[in-house]
């Protein structure tokens, strides 16, 4: 089987206005030239510090933007150039589980309006099919039918959650990009709704693209990871592979942060302290975009963008150190298994 998701050369920059006459003065490269593929079924991690470029990512792929640049195909649909038309009737597949379950909740709807919303928009079912369905959708998530008439704040956040998710499912969606979506519950729920999340792939056949800051949430659930350094992808490789032997040197420093749950190699490791700030996306860094905090900086790096190579079986690590050692060079295609 081919992949589910498609991303090539995705691009998103945002135009940033100045002065009197608001000219076009430059751009935020948010997202700036990054590939990767996601298999039916699968969960592909993707991680990175905040401002990195990663919900932008998941916000391009699904066209809540209009994308700068490059291709996106899921499940055999265009994205990229979609016009709103044919973007309508493609939003079905495609679902996005928010950070916020409070901010994406209209306070004033009850659950049931809320779960509902996507089948009026997109479906013409009667009031008892609409309901059944509703009260499917609540059977899934594990909310008691007993709630359908209340009011999001009447929730726990955790509760609220699980409406935002009842309502990404309501129309039987093929991929979900779940943006951070335990970030801001209590950690004593975390796992739950983490746990109904793979749940509910196994049921009903999802694929998920899961960003989030959170290494360990992230070894957790994604089959696959990648990592996102100013608006780039660095390293793309299995779950295990990643945290087993990082080798882009931005990976690498970030896991050495992450707690390891074998307590001798956790003390034979030492974290590793990146000086300096992440520049600007409005102006990177000549050549590869770490040069200004890389603790293995060389000369060619402050010039020339490297290219990702690629180690077989679907690691791709793009860096300069590894320019000997590989193959060949993935070029456009990163991101493939
Ligand atoms: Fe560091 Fe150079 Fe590799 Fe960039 S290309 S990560 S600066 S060694
Ligand atoms: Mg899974």
């Amino acid at each position: 089987v081919g992949p589910l998701v498609k991303v090539r050369d995705l691009k998103m920059y945002f135009p940033i206005h100045s002065g009197l006459f608001k000219s076009h003065v430059g751009d935020i490269k948010a997202v700036d030239g990054i590939s990767f593929d996601i298999l039916p079924g699968e969960t592909l991690g993707l991680v990175g510090e905040s401002g990195c470029g990663k919900s932008t990512v998941g916000r391009s792929i699904l066209r809540l933007y209009d994308i700068t640049g490059g291709t996106v195909e899921i499940n055999g649909n265009e994205i990229a150039q979609a016009d709103s038309n044919s973007l309508r009737s493609k939003r079905p597949m495609m679902q996005m589980i928010f950070q916020d379950p409070q901010a994406s909740l209209n306070p004033r709807m009850t659950v049931a309006s809320i779960i509902a919303e996507p089948l009026d928009e997109h479906l013409d079912l009667t009031d008892e099919e609409r309901l059944a369905r509703v009260y499917e959708l609540m059977d899934w998530v594990g909310l008691n039918r007993a709630f359908a008439k209340r009011y999001p704040h009447e929730f726990s956040g955790g509760q609220r959650q699980r409406i935002g998710i009842a309502r990404a499912l309501a129309l039987n969606p093929k991929f979900i990009v779940c943006d951070e979506p335990i970030a801001a519950l209590d950690v004593s729920i975390q796992a739950q709704v983490v746990n109904l999340l793979e749940e509910l792939q196994d049921r009903l056949d999802l694929t998920y693209l899961f960003i989030s800051h959170d290494l360990s949430m992230v070894r957790h659930i994604a089959d696959r990871v990648a990592v996102m350094y100013l608006g780039r992808i660095v390293e793309i490789a299995s779950r295990d592979e990643l945290f087993a032997e990082p080798l882009h040197p931005y990976t690498q420093a970030l896991l050495s942060a992450v707690p390891e749950p074998d307590p001798d190699y956790e003390r034979t490791r030492k974290p590793i302290v990146l000086q300096g700030d992440v520049p600007s996306p409005a102006n990177p860094p000549k050549g590869c975009n770490f040069s200004t905090r890389c603790p293995k900086v060389m000369d060619i790096c402050r010039q020339i963008e490297p290219d990702v190579f690629d180690f077989g079986d679907g690691r791709q690590v793009a860096c300069h150190l590894y320019a000997d050692n590989t193959a060949k060079t993935a070029g456009s295609t990163a991101g493939q298994t």
